[in-house]
Formats: C-alpha cells, sequence, structure tokens
C-alpha cells in the first residue's frame, strides 16, 4: 500500500483528492511541470471539478482559454500524470486528477463509477482493481474497470442534472 494520503498535498474529500490551490506548485514540481501561468489556471479549474470532467467541460470552463491550448495542456498534464483519463462508455473520455505519487500504473488504478442518472463518473480511489488471471503470452498493459449504477446524489432524488 502507498502512503500517498499522509503526504498532506492532497486532501481527501468524498469524491476526488483536492490540493489547496497554493500547492499547485509544489504539485507541478513534483510531476516536473515548468508552472506557466495557463498550466496552473487549467490546473486550478480542473481541481474544482467534483467529478471527471472532459475537454468539452474544461472549455466551458475556461471559455477564454484558447482550445488547442486546452488540448495541448491536458495531453502534457496525462502524460506526467498529473491526471488520469477514464473511458465510461459515454462516448467522450473523461479525465480526474491523479493522487499524489501515482504514476498510473497497474497497481495505482482504481475502479470509476458511472451513474447513469446524471451521467457523471466519479473516482473510487478507495477501491483497487481486483487482479484477474490472464492466460499464458497474454500481456496486461491497462485496465478500464467501470461500475455502472445510480449515484449517491440521484439516490436520494435531488440530482442537479
Ligand atoms: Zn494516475
Ligand atoms: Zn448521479
Ligand atoms: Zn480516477
Amino acid at each position: 500500500m502507498q502512503d500517498y494520503r499522509k503526504g498532506g498535498i492532497f486532501m481527501e474529500g468524498a469524491t476526488n483528492f483536492r490540493p489547496c490551490s497554493q500547492k499547485t506548485e509544489e504539485v507541478f514540481r513534483q510531476r516536473d511541470i515548468s508552472p506557466t501561468a495557463i498550466r496552473l489556471l487549467v490546473a486550478r479549474a480542473m481541481y474544482e471539478f467534483e467529478h471527471a470532467f472532459t475537454l468539452a467541460n474544461l472549455e466551458d470552463k475556461l471559455d477564454t482559454v484558447d482550445k488547442s491550448t486546452l488540448s495541448r495542456t491536458i495531453n502534457l498534464f496525462h502524460a506526467k500524470h498529473l491526471i488520469h483519463s477514464i473511458d465510461d462508455g459515454s462516448g467522450s473520455i473523461k479525465y480526474s486528477v491523479c493522487s499524489d505519487n501515482c504514476m498510473c500504473e497497474i497497481a495505482d488504478l482504481h475502479p470509476h463509477f458511472f451513474c447513469t442518472k446524471c451521467r457523471q463518473t466519479t473516482c473510487m480511489d478507495n477501491s483497487h482493481i481486483p487482479q484477474v488471471e490472464l492466460p499464458e503470452n497474454y500481456h496486461l498493459s491497462s485496465v478500464n474497470f467501470v461500475l455502472k449504477g445510480v449515484c449517491a446524489q440521484c439516490s436520494k432524488g435531488n440530482s442537479s442534472e
């Protein structure tokens, strides 16, 4: 088990890890990302999402930022494991901020929960991907583990969507 939860940079919330905003530069330093003003702006916007977000969600939130800059920034953050991508079957790739020390390797991965009512996807950070026994000569490179159902908020019948 990793002890990233004790790192102090990320605070464990109900859904995702969210760093204090003043720690963004520190996270960039750890991830070897040069802290340009635009990257800091994009990262801080990402931390504000309660659920996994799409590039379109980010474009809506940061409508003054050039779209190709946003897409390049997302790609850089993804390559540096600041964020991970999720294919939840909704048709658009979603992203979520990685926990501290996550290198997006198989051991770092967690399941995602896709709510069929509000169509939001949430990281199940506290769970691990179950190990699947593979036949000989099958080599695992990634896992996409998506659970589908109704989230806590929609179960209460007060969906904001
Ligand atoms: Zn990751
Ligand atoms: Zn829901
Ligand atoms: Zn996740």
